[in-house]
């Protein structure tokens, strides 16, 4: 009962800070680049619907609907929104309690902290159950990934297609043998770190954690990761932590949601030296769409970014990686999921190649988790 009030209180406060998706009065998109983008196999590298499944029961087969501007915090993914704007799939982030909740902690995860009694491998896999349970009520809309092929059949006859990825390793409670026991429910990515330091690795957004790298625990998780062919995510790692798992990682990886030091000092974002050695390494860089990675502006300062990428790492290193659904505020005009044709055209604006664009919208992606997952 106790819960059951909290969480109610939870729900009134989101949906009160739910906003509308900021459509800017943009003119319509051309036919015929409406059809590129259709064309296109969009993926997103991290969007974090689960969590308001799992919390709030959240329904992605409904449309949703948000009434203040700006649309901060979530509700910016569902499938019908999803297919009107061309998003096929995606990295379903797994937002998982630590055991113990420490001082740097972010507020809002405190927050959930104390909403939820969940926490560690038992919330990952009761949150990977979230998403098998998806797919049972919406076998032909919904597909629950576990391979890059199976991704690619799920997109190419029209499904919306998810992968799922754990953001931080407190989600395996230090544990190698955890680890399988969430690839077996079907886990395929898994990032080191979140906001709190992990028996694994140190988040960059606490100062007092420069220079600490991967712990050996933290080499041991990133080698068994590449064992079971789970994709290793280094967002939220810290400098020396992504200098730890480059020197060691031998299949691609990824770092899920993340943006670029050079145009906005956001200690989440990359140097261009960063940049430059995730490339070289196989890696491919998600771009997110949170006003603190981006920098003031629209989606053209999105397109900067992921020029930006494109530019210093190379075509094949750039992705979407937008942090949807993850407590974010998105720049006006990537107001939620219907955003991307706006991307597409942007691009091909800019005068990027058809194969560049593509690339960046999602082969990219697709060719790491195919490499790495199968
Ligand atoms: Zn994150």
């Amino acid at each position: 009962m106790h819960e059951i009030t909290r969480r109610e209180l939870l729900a009134g406060v989101a949906a009160l800070l739910a906003g509308a998706p900021a459509r800017a009065a943009d003119e319509p998109i051309p036919d015929d680049l409406l059809a590129f983008h259709r064309e296109c196999r969009v993926l997103d590298l991290h969007i974090d619907t689960p969590l308001w499944m799992r919390l709030l029961g959240y329904d992605i087969g409904a449309r949703h609907r948000n009434w203040l501007p700006a649309s901060p915090f979530g509700w910016h993914l569902d499938l019908p929104r999803a297919a009107e704007g061309g998003l096929d799939a995606a990295v379903f982030g797994l937002v998982i309690n630590p055991a113990e909740v420490r001082e740097e902690l972010m507020l809002p995860l405190r927050v959930l902290a104390w909403t939820e009694s969940g926490f560690g491998i038992g919330q990952t896999l009761e949150t990977l159950g979230v998403i098998a349970e998806a797919q049972r009520r919406l076998p032909d809309r919904f597909v629950f990934a576990k391979t890059g092929s199976e991704l690619r059949a799920a997109i190419d006859a029209g499904r919306f297609a998810a992968l799922a990825g754990l953001e931080g390793s407190q989600g395996i409670e230090g544990r190698l043998e955890n680890v399988a026991r969430a690839h077996e429910q079907g886990l395929r990515m898994l990032g080191l770190v979140h906001f709190q330091a992990t028996e694994a690795a140190h988040p960059m957004t606490v100062p007092a954690f420069e220079g600490r790298g991967l712990t050996p625990f933290g080499r041991d998780l990133v080698a068994e990761c590449e064992r079971l062919r789970i994709v290793v995510d280094l967002a939220h790692v810290n400098a020396a932590g992504v200098d730890d798992a480059l020197a060691m990682l031998k299949r691609p990886f990824v770092v899920s949601h993340s943006a670029c030091r050079a145009l906005q000092d956001h200690p989440r974002n990359l140097t261009d030296e960063q940049i430059r050695r995730v490339a070289e390494h196989g890696g491919v860089i998600g771009v997110a769409v949170g006003r603190d990675f981006l920098g003031a502006g629209g989606i053209p300062r999105f397109l900067d970014h992921l020029e930006h990428l494109m530019k210093v790492g190379g075509v094949e290193c750039a992705a979407l990686g937008s942090d949807y659904d993850g407590a974010i505020v998105p720049v006006p005009g990537m107001g939620d999921v219907t955003s991307f044709p706006r991307v597409t055209a942007g691009l091909l604006a800019r005068g990027h190649a058809q194969e560049s664009v593509k690339k960046g919208m999602g082969e990219n992606a697709l060719r790491v988790l195919t490499e790495v997952c199968g």
